[in-house]
């Protein structure tokens, strides 16, 4: 009597967890669970969010973070299925053992090194304290970079970690000489004249790569067909997104003014986003001669394209 009880129990649990499942029902399409900060690098992952709204077989739910620790934790723990995010930190990931891959960049080059306004040029960074988000960046990378170019090293200034919301205000209180960081703050710092850009991206590092989107492993193995789509809609949403489009997305989930949103869009593009080998090399070389890593992930390893 009561063994049979316990078997009727099993059978409804069992029955209820396969109705909760993910499994593609007739009537709904499958969910990829995607984490972004509000900046203007993720903006083909919200693109493409809104371009798949109405899709009958893939919708992007989009899950906003404050910081790229918390985004990170998430990513880490699967409780997302992916992330626009830094790929130094996506790649530190990897090496500590996390299944994810890189499918795609988050954008192209769209960052500046921002300065105070009496710092003449690039020799005169000696001694000055810069602001970067976080040792695994690009921005720690373009830094090392500008100083490189100007024949002083990552030891001649002093370099700090700082909230990127903080630097404008930083900048203009003249707690830091100048920053560089995901956009639009280095934008922000320009447009209420706390200071002026020193370099673009492109000038110190052609073809830079910064923020990529990557997918957990569970969902590319379990999820074969929507992660392909998933990927594809969204190289597709990075072509589609045009001055105009990209500023309506942004003006959408970024809370940012008119203004900062004009400056820092010049600076940046989201055609053609696949990772190349060639690019991917020069990040690992850059990722090994600044320090931020000995053993960066193989490309092999971390990069996937083929969907
Ligand atoms: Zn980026």
């Amino acid at each position: 009597m009561k063994k049979g009880l316990l078997l009727t129990l099993l059978i409804i649990t069992s029955l209820a967890l396969i109705g909760c499942g993910k499994g593609k029902t007739s009537d709904s399409a499958e969910t990829v669970k995607i984490a972004y900060l509000p900046i203007t690098h993720s903006l083909a992952a919200l693109e493409e969010a809104d371009e798949l709204e109405k899709n009958e077989n893939v919708n992007v739910e989009l899950v906003k973070y404050g910081s790229w620790p918390e985004l990170l934790d998430a990513l880490n723990s699967g409780k997302v299925d992916g992330a626009s995010v830094l790929i130094e930190l996506a790649m530190k990931s990897k090496s500590e053992g996390v299944g994810i891959k890189a499918v795609a960049l988050g954008h192209k080059d769209g960052n500046v090194i921002v300065v105070s306004n009496d710092v003449k040029d690039g020799k005169d960074l000696k001694g000055k304290t810069i602001a970067i988000p976080h040792r695994q960046s690009s921005h720690n990378i373009l830094v090392n970079d500008a100083l490189t170019k100007d024949g002083l090293s990552i030891d001649d200034v002093n370099i700090v970690e700082l909230a990127p919301t903080e630097m404008p205000s930083a900048l203009a209180a003249g707690t830091i000489d100048g920053y560089c960081v995901a956009e639009p703050f280095g934008a922000m710092g320009v447009s209420v004249g706390a200071g002026k850009v020193l370099y673009t991206s492109e000038e110190l590092w052609p073809d830079s790569v910064c923020c990529a989107l990557v997918l957990t492993d569970d969902f590319i193995n379990n999820n074969a067909d929507t992660a392909k789509a998933f990927v594809e809609g969204y190289k597709t949403a990075g072509n589609n997104l045009d001055s105009d489009t990209a500023k309506k997305v942004a003006k959408k989930y970024l809370n940012q003014k008119d203004d900062v949103l004009d400056i820092s869009l010049k600076w940046i593009s989201y055609n053609d986003l696949e990772i190349t080998e060639e690019m991917y090399g020069e990040l690992s070389d850059k990722v090994k001669s600044y320090g931020l890593s000995d053993n960066p992930p193989a490309y092999a390893d971390f990069v996937k394209n083929d969907f």
